[in-house]
């Protein structure tokens, strides 16, 4: 993925398909575990992206319902990982690798991790 080979390429090491802790069968994309954040990359269509709305036309409600079950799941997903204190991340596959990287160092650094914060005050 180009946003793990992105993140990997500044120095930092993230899991890839970490299991999600008390959430059966869900995974996270990307994880840094002793940051507890994790980044969910996400499809516009499957997710019901805001700025990409397409709904199929045929069987429309069939994949209204779908859409929707994704979207609430994920809600969901979030909240429980926030409760157990852990920063959920999502990206929408529309957004350019930068963005994402942006999103994720701006995340770590919330969470005080020192190259976060020597990267995005320039230093190194
Ligand atoms: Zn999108």
């Amino acid at each position: 993925m180009a946003l793990r080979r992105a993140l990997h390429a500044l120095g930092f090491r993230c899991r890839v398909d970490l299991p999600l802790p008390g959430l059966h069968r869900r995974r996270s994309d990307l994880a840094f575990v002793r940051w507890r954040t994790v980044v969910f990359v996400q499809g516009c269509f499957w997710h019901a992206c805001p700025e990409h709305p397409h709904a199929p036309v045929h069987n429309g409600e069939w994949w209204r319902e779908k859409l929707g079950g994704n979207v609430r799941r994920y809600a969901d997903t979030a909240a429980h990982l926030v409760r157990l204190g852990w920063v959920p991340l999502r990206i929408c596959e529309h957004e350019t690798v930068d963005v994402a990287v942006g999103k994720v160092l701006e995340a770590l650094a919330r969470r005080g991790h020192p190259r976060t914060l020597r990267i995005l005050s320039g230093v190194g």
